[in-house]
């Protein structure tokens, strides 16, 4: 085997220590609730019954979540987003940037792309030879372009974006219900274990732990669940909480929001029904997005436009929540920054919403 194959897969390996170190904590404290707190030190049966019911539920819909968001794979763009074979290669022949995006631009008529790199070129990604959809980042660490990409986590070993986005919020709520659940349901016991009202005991250990771990983690998952929830409200992912999305007539951090309830529908789906289940029912098929300023590429076919604009109204808002996150945060830049755009050709059109 050569010596970056042993690399990449000794890499591979390594990313699972978080995920084991989670699922070893979640075993733990299965153990710890169901056989030292309510076999052994709960005395009252109907206690006993309504804490293992209400535990086993938010155990369950936690595992659940949380099984999605790590083994789901994120999504890609499809072959539209490839170079056909000629262009191809004359991309690959030609030095110069600009005959470059002249090519890329060819292309990209039939496709619907509204966001460009910061210079104006169109986004493309030269390690998976592919045009990015809007929204679509390149993932370091997975190695491929991510659909809708938010941030490489860690703590799933898996990018989370268009494909999952919806299991990682859930995955969140429900941790935190877990935690929270347990640290309530713990705390008269721990109290009494702490002064004395309580035998010594084995179960002592494991439930003054309980709380501890339970209160723990409910502070830490606390934070990046109402950051996740106010991104939901703007529909914007991470990255584009740290770097706006560049239109044709400039960046717009809420380039892609069309209001509240329905961003919130993009993530989870018309039917409230499914809103709480971690089964796939976000809106759209992660290639394009609608948005709420849509800029008239006059490269672009017109009827390629599916988006309608809901106003032109922006308003700059706190970026301070960015540092929450700042250790999740894996994309690579979008190449070939070169301005080759002409401005005066920019032509702004306002659709009226469907509604
Ligand atoms: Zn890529
Ligand atoms: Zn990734």
């Amino acid at each position: 085997m050569a010596p970056t194959h042993v690399l990449r897969c000794c890499q591979r390996g390594l990313a699972w220590i978080p995920v084991i170190f989670i699922a070893l904590v979640v075993c733990w404290s299965y153990y710890a609730y169901v056989v030292e707190l309510c076999l052994f030190t709960i005395p009252s049966i109907l206690e006993k019954v309504v804490y293992l019911a209400v535990f086993h539920v938010s155990f369950i819909m936690f595992v659940w979540s949380y099984w999605k968001t790590i083994f789901t794979r994120p999504s890609t763009p499809s072959k539209e987003f490839c170079l056909p074979k000629s262009e191809k290669e004359q991309y690959e022949k030609e030095q110069r940037p600009e005959t470059q995006q002249e090519i890329l631009k060819r292309v990209a008529t039939s496709l619907p792309l509204y966001t460009r790199t910061g210079a104006g070129a169109i986004r493309y990604c030269d390690r998976c030879q592919v045009i990015k959809p809007d929204r679509c980042h390149h993932c370091s660490a997975c190695d491929m372009c991510v659909l809708k990409m938010d941030h490489h986590c860690p703590w799933v070993n898996n990018c989370v974006g268009f494909s999952n986005y919806k299991f990682f919020i859930l995955f969140l709520t429900y941790s935190l219900v877990y935690c929270l659940f347990i640290a309530a349901s713990v705390l008269q016991y721990f109290i009494k274990f702490w002064t004395s009202d309580l035998p010594e005991s084995h179960a002592k250990f494991h439930v003054l732990f309980l709380f501890f771990v339970a209160a723990m983690f409910c502070i830490s998952i606390l934070s990046l669940f109402t950051y996740h929830l106010w991104l939901v409200g703007k529909n914007r992912s991470t990255i584009e909480a740290f770097r706006a999305p560049v239109f044709r007539n400039g960046p717009d951090k809420n380039g892609f929001s069309l209001g509240f309830s329905k961003n919130i529908a993009q993530v989870f789906g018309d039917q409230k029904l499914y809103w709480l289940l971690p089964v796939f029912t976000s809106q759209g098929d992660g290639f394009s997005f609608p948005t709420r300023l849509v800029t008239v590429d006059p490269e672009q076919p017109t009827d390629s436009i599916s988006s309608f604009t809901i106003g032109l109204q922006t308003t700059p808002l706190s970026e301070s929540q960015n540092r929450l996150l700042g250790n999740d945060y894996h994309i690579e830049e979008d190449h070939k920054e070169t301005d080759i755009l002409k401005s005066g050709r920019l032509h702004i059109l306002h659709h009226s919403s469907k509604e």
